[in-house]
């Protein structure tokens, strides 16, 4: 029985990418390992796989194969693949070599979508808040509109590649020590797509596309947080022969505040008082995104008390709610006194003012004293 060529065995091109062969290879594996398959042929099938991609996946079995082919695989000592039956190896294995994996289609003529593109928009803490209309310019390739893609000259057309006959492959004869092969490479007088261009497009030089800034308007919705991304489908670049173009991913990051923090719908902030204010308590006006706040400060108010306004936050971006705003208290430790006012002071201190405390304020000075009586 005569051996198959390898890369019909796996059902590839001669050309094929290690990710093609690879893909092609797993499916073979998975259709025909004889712990799935049980049909009598299934076993010489894996095998066979097997072997043609443990040399199409070597760079230099591949060479040499692609070479000398079978004769050229046993003459040079790397025959004798697949052993007995019993050398299939384990299933789990031969899916863990192929982790990953993917990979398009290489076929030149094939229609391809386009790659995506990324844009990345700066935006201000409100901007992200309160969303934001935008036109970006991009620098892109697109269709050419003379040609419509085609690349050749508007009455003209392609033509069949003379060198290839339109197979995109060429086939070269060689004499070898092991006799005369036949050798397929790509055509390099059509790149392998089996159509060359006579009469050139003038706008486009004959690649389809032309390169042009692209103006897009972007709608940045309420309530975007830092590193969401708004696909912009279609507005990617062109597709190859009549594929679909690719998206356009605007990724948002957003300017830091001076006072404010968000996170998620909330936004944090820390209100400063002084210890008169927080002793006594106060109304004191608050900045939040949505315009100033009056809040009421009890008295007695301790560093670390937080208020919540609640609706004065972010907008969900995918409208569920909105968020609050928390307002951390810390009280401020009034430094540089004047002499009259340590006067006050040491007066306010004299007549009990530190003792004043209520119960739960009390509770940290009692169990600082008591942190002592071991001393
Ligand atoms: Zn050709
Ligand atoms: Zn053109």
């Amino acid at each position: 029985m005569s051996k198959r060529d390898y890369y019909d065995v796996l059902g590839v091109e001669k050309g094929a990418s290690k990710e093609e062969i690879k893909k092609s290879y797993r499916k073979l594996a998975r259709k025909y390992h004889p712990d799935v398959n049980k049909a009598d042929d299934a076993a010489d099938k894996f095998k066979e796989a097997k072997e043609a991609y443990e040399v199409l996946s070597d760079e230099q079995k591949r060479a040499q194969y692609d070479q000398f082919g079978h004769a050229g695989a046993s003459g040079q000592g790397f025959g004798g693949f697949g052993g007995g039956a019993q050398d299939f190896g384990g299933f789990g294995d031969i899916f863990d070599m192929f982790f990953g994996g993917g990979g398009r289609s290489r076929d030149p003529n094939a229609p391809q979508q386009g790659a995506d593109l990324q844009y990345t928009m700066v935006l201000d803490f409100e901007e992200a808040i309160f969303g934001k209309e935008a036109d970006i310019t991009i620098p892109n390739e697109e269709t050419c509109g003379t040609c419509s893609g085609s690349g050749a000259k508007p009455g003209t057309s392609k033509k069949t590649c003379s060198h290839c006959n339109g197979s995109g492959q060429l086939n070269q004869e060689q004499n070898t020590p092991f006799g005369r092969v036949v050798n397929r490479r790509v055509c390099h007088h059509c790149n392998g797509t089996g159509n060359i261009i006579p009469d050139k497009c003038n706008t486009c030089g004959g690649t389809g596309n032309v390169k042009k800034n692209k103006k897009i308007h972007i709608s940045i919705p309420a309530g975007i947080d830092e590193g969401q991304q708004i696909r912009v489908s279609g507005k990617g670049e062109p597709g190859k022969n009549g594929g679909p173009a690719g998206d356009l991913f605007v990724v948002v990051q957003i300017r830091p505040h001076d006072f404010f923090i968000r996170e998620g719908d909330h936004i944090f902030c820390e209100l400063p008082l002084t210890f008169t204010q927080a002793a006594l308590g106060d109304e004191v006006e608050v900045p939040t995104v949505h315009g100033k706040v009056k809040l009421k400060v009890p008295a007695g108010t301790q560093t670390g008390k937080t208020f919540r306004l609640k609706g004065k936050g972010s907008p969900n971006v995918r409208g569920r709610g909105q968020g609050d705003q928390h307002i951390r208290v810390k009280v401020m430790t009034p430094t540089q006194l004047t002499d009259r006012q340590k006067e006050l002071l040491r007066e306010f201190n004299e007549i009990g003012g530190n003792d004043s405390t209520d119960e739960q304020d009390g509770n940290i000075f009692q169990r600082f004293k008591k942190a002592f009586k071991g001393d």
